[in-house]
Parts: structure tokens; C-alpha cells; sequence
């Protein structure tokens, strides 16, 4: 299975027989023809390819010849689908009225779900005989209850334009949160698990029985927790103040909130990178040190609110670039746990790239260490579906 994940600047694929990886990369920079290259690692050997042709067909014509080249020719495709509203709570093979609904989703996700249905259709024509499947990150999410999903508007704004917390990063917390429990050997059923998807975007969700109960994301990636530059909630008056302050448009604010807040906006030193916020902290930089005390003080309280939303919680499980890397991070915030018996091991809590428990036996709540695997994901559910047709 070939499992594609256009983003608005790269794709990441990745092709797997069964739930092994047999070869991953990327296409970095789609919109900048200088830059653009597709790097595909194999075999233990990485092949780096500039483009030349930044035209998306060509994009995908090429790593199928490469594919096809190393004898690979997938069954299916599974491609990410930023949006998929409330008409999808399952992945689904592409249909017109599939491609419909990712369509009526363009205005909730201009950046993703276009460049994302343009794949699919590049795809069908370079590949007409191969089953395409739609795997949404909005999917996972559909099993909140209405209590967790209503915004307190006009009732009117739900059934007229749809507005309600939809939560993204779908499949990310669905694989976390299903993998975590093959790890420990255990049955999902009867277990609360909150899951920490910490990377340039972050979100978290509360899984009871293996199903997401709660989100932080919401109509779109901006809600929730401080990000690498997004600002995560705030007051909506911030905007209409901004905007007739600052003489600029709705659409302005919103993008200053979507590209040049966050940590990056706090720390001012032109970086969203965590390694370098934390280096700058090491150093003494106050704004780099407010940062992180604002981004660990959010997720405490976020965590404490689907702790108490679920009435408990056994299992933690942090994930993303920042979840899965900062030992920093996640000792900081979980030792504000201490009151609850939360105890870290930190000699596990250094480890790096492997699923990993990092509190100790006698911790009253279990904390791991999962590195995600969206792709792998996406090839699940598309090989499951293709059984099935
Ligand atoms: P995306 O949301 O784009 O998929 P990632 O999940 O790859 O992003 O996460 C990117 C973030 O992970 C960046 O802020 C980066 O600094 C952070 N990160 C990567 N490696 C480390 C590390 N060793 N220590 C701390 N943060 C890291």
C-alpha cells in the first residue's frame, strides 16, 4: 500500500506490505521549483532527487517510476485527508461523492484539502486501475459527544454552516492510542488513555474504550494548546481588537495567529523549533523562558481537564516531533503530576524513537513514549478496506 500525506509545502509517503515499512520519503517544497526535491530512503540507501517540474503529475509520476523501477507496485493508495467534516467518522474508498465532500470542506481547510483531492486525482489518472481510499483527520473525532463538540453559539450556526469542533491530527491519535495498548498487551476496553500530539501543530484527545471522547482542536488547528506558531485559544475579541487597531482584516488576524504566533511569536528570535527554544532557555533567553512555561502551564491544565473529563486516566502517551524528543518537556509537566502519583523514571524518559514507558512500576498513572506513525495509518485502514470491496 502506498500512503500519501500531501501537506501544504511537502509530501510524506511511505509504502508497506502488511504493517512493515519497506521504503519512506518525501517531496519537500511543492510550491517552490528552486528548492524542490523528493528524497526516498530504501534498502538502507537514500536516493535525493532535485525536480525539476513542479507540476503535481509530474511530482507522482516520478516516484512511481522509481517505485516501479524497484518492483514495487502497490494494491491501493491511502491518501490524507486534512477535512472531512461530519460526513466522515470512517476512512472510505474515493468515490465522486467522496471527492465531493472533501470539496464542500475547502473553505474549512484551504491549504490541504484542494492540494490533497488534486492528488487523488492525479493518482487515478496515473494509476486508473488502483483503488484509491480517503483516510480523514477529522475521522477519529466523530465519536465526541455533542456536549464536547457544540460551541456555545446560536444553535442556528450548527445546523446552517456546520460550526463545531471538529479536532485534527485524527489518525495520529488513533494509531498512538491503539498502538500504545499492543505495547502494554492490553485490551482497550475499559481504559482511559489521554494522548499528547506535541510536533508545529499540536493537540491532544481523551480515548475511552479506544474511542476519542475529546479534542482540543476545534473548527480548525488554531484552537487549544500554544503551538510551534499558532497562538491555541484564545479570547475571539483579540481579533475584532487587532483588526480595528491595527487596521487590518479578519482574514489578516487569522493568519497572524496561524503563522506568526505561538512560540515563535512569544520567543521573537525567528525560530518554532523547540530544540532552539530550549537551547535559548538553557541559555537564559527570558522569552524563550516564558515560552516553555506557558506551553508546559497549557498542557498541564489540558491534560487535568481530560483527566477530569474521562473521571481518570491510566495511560499517558506523548507523540509528535516535541512529545516524542523533549525529556525536557515531558519531565517538566509530568512532575506537576507528582500530587496524583505520577512518578517519572528518567533514566526511560531519555530514550529516543521507540515506544517506551517512562514512569516508573510504581506510578498510579502509566506515561509512554509513542512515536507516531500516520502513514503506517493510513496504509491500515486502506489495506482493511480493500480486503473488504
Ligand atoms: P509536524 O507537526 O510538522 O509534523 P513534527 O511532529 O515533526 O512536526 O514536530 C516538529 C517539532 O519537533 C519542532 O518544533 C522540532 O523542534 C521538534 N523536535 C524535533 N526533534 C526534537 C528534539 N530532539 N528535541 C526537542 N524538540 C524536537
Amino acid at each position: 500500500i502506498l500512503a500519501l500525506n500531501f501537506g501544504s509545502s511537502s509530501i510524506k509517503f511511505a509504502v508497506f506490505h502488511g504493517k512493515e515499512r519497506i521504503l519512506h520519503g518525501l517531496v519537500q517544497n511543492t510550491n517552490a521549483l528552486e528548492k524542490q526535491y523528493l528524497d526516498i530512503e530504501f534498502n538502507d540507501t537514500v536516493i535525493h532527487e532535485n525536480l525539476t517540474d513542479i507540476a503535481l503529475n509530474q511530482v507522482i509520476l516520478k516516484l512511481i517510476d522509481i517505485l516501479h523501477a524497484n518492483d514495487i507496485y502497490p494494491d491501493g493508495v491511502g491518501h490524507r485527508i486534512l477535512h472531512g467534516g461530519e460526513d466522515f467518522s470512517a476512512s472510505c474508498i474515493v468515490t465522486e461523492e467522496v471527492k465531493n465532500a472533501i470539496r464542500k470542506y475547502y473553505s474549512l481547510a484551504p491549504l490541504h484539502n484542494p492540494v490533497q483531492l488534486h492528488g487523488i486525482e492525479v493518482c487515478e489518472a496515473v494509476m486508473p486501475t488502483i483503488p484509491q481510499v480517503a483516510v480523514f483527520d477529522t475521522a477519529f473525532h466523530q465519536t465526541m459527544p455533542p456536549k464536547a463538540f457544540m460551541y456555545g453559539l446560536p444553535y442556528e450556526y450548527y445546523t446552517d454552516m456546520g460550526i463545531r469542533r471538529f479536532g485534527f491530527h485524527g489518525n495520529s491519535h488513533k494509531y498512538v492510542s491503539r498502538h500504545v495498548c499492543d505495547f502494554l498487551n492490553i485490551d482497550p476496553v475499559g481504559k482511559k488513555i489521554i494522548v499528547c500530539h506535541l510536533g508545529n501543530g499540536s493537540s491532544l484527545s481523551a480515548v475511552v474504550d479506544g474511542r476519542c471522547v475529546d479534542t482540543s482542536m476545534g473548527l480548525s488547528p488554531v484552537e487549544g494548546l500554544l503551538m510551534g506558531t499558532r497562538s491555541g485559544s484564545i479570547d475571539p475579541t483579540v481579533v475584532q481588537y487587532i483588526a480595528n487597531k491595527g487596521g487590518m482584516m479578519p482574514d489578516q488576524v487569522l493568519a497572524m495567529l496561524n503563522n506568526h504566533s505561538g512560540l515563535l511569536g512569544i520567543v521573537g528570535e525567528g525560530t518554532s523549533d523547540m530544540r532552539d527554544i530550549e537551547r535559548l532557555a538553557d541559555e537564559g533567553h527570558e522569552r524563550a523562558i516564558l515560552a516553555l512555561d506557558m506551553l508546559y502551564y497549557q498542557l498541564k491544565k489540558l491534560i487535568g481537564s481530560f483527566i477530569v473529563a474521562m473521571n481518570g486516566v491510566d495511560i499517558i502517551c506523548f507523540t509528535g516531533g516535541i512529545g516524542q524528543n523533549s525529556h525536557k518537556l515531558r519531565s517538566a509537566v509530568m512532575a506537576e503530576f507528582d500530587w496524583l502519583g505520577v512518578e517519572i523514571d528518567e533514566n526511560a524518559n531519555r530514550c529516543k524513537g521507540t515506544d517506551m514507558v517512562i514512569s516508573t512500576p510504581k506510578s498510579t498513572i502509566r506515561v509512554c513514549v509513542i512515536p507516531t506513525n500516520e502513514e503506517l495509518m493510513i496504509a491500515l485502514d486502506t489495506a482493511e478496506l480493500l480486503d473488504n470491496n
